[in-house]
């Protein structure tokens, strides 16, 4: 089932998520396969459970292959209940992102290069894995979601914030969103919508 998301401003987004305590509850399937049809319904490449308004440490994101990512290698398609990050390195750099709860709007973010993170998979294994570049950007704009923190927070340049049709006018992606209320089929380099 296709849920709504929230927007920017709802203070469901604001609130740190709380912990899953119950691995087995019958529900969280459900919950699961919710987020996978609202993401892609969306256009999205990852979305957090709070913002369809659902307080828990829940993620997904991943793609296989996007047109609308055609210079950014595949994302593993993942589920992650209780993620933790560490950060690898200091450096961080900057890249364009998105929000699937802050529609039509592009900012340039400042993101780690280098993390590990972990977590459990839907069938309550542990995990960990190292990710870099896009697959890190996505994972730590994720995360934050988990933590009450929308992307337009991290912008430390608000002149490097703004409306997708205004920041790129003769793009593709600006022609999509303006046609089709916001499905791109192809982004900048480094622009996750999520
Ligand atoms: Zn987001």
């Amino acid at each position: 089932m296709i849920r709504e998301i929230l927007k920017m401003g709802d203070p469901r987004l604001l609130r740190v998520a709380r912990p899953i305590d119950n691995i087995n509850d019958p529900g969280l399937g459900a919950i699961i396969a919710d987020m996978f049809e609202t993401m892609h319904a969306a256009g999205g490449v990852g979305l957090a459970a709070p913002q369809i308004g659902i307080d828990l440490r829940l993620m997904i994101f991943g793609f296989e292959s996007s047109p609308r990512y055609p210079d950014e290698p595949p994302v593993p398609i993942t589920t992650i209940l209780n993620p933790w990050m560490e950060m690898l390195t200091e450096q961080t750099e900057d890249g364009w992102e998105g929000c699937l709860s802050v529609p039509g709007m592009r900012g340039m973010v400042p993101r780690v290069t280098r993390i590990a993170y972990g977590g459990l998979l839907d069938d309550g294994r542990a995990f960990e894995r190292e990710a870099s570049g896009f697959h890190a950007r996505i994972f730590q704009h994720e995360f934050d979601h988990l933590n009450g923190i929308l992307y337009p927070r991290r912008i430390r340049d608000m002149t490097r914030f703004g409306f997708i049709e205004a920041l790129f006018p003769d793009s593709a992606l600006a022609a999509l969103e303006a046609s089709s209320g916001g499905t791109p089929a192809q982004a900048p380099a480094a622009d996750p919508r999520a």
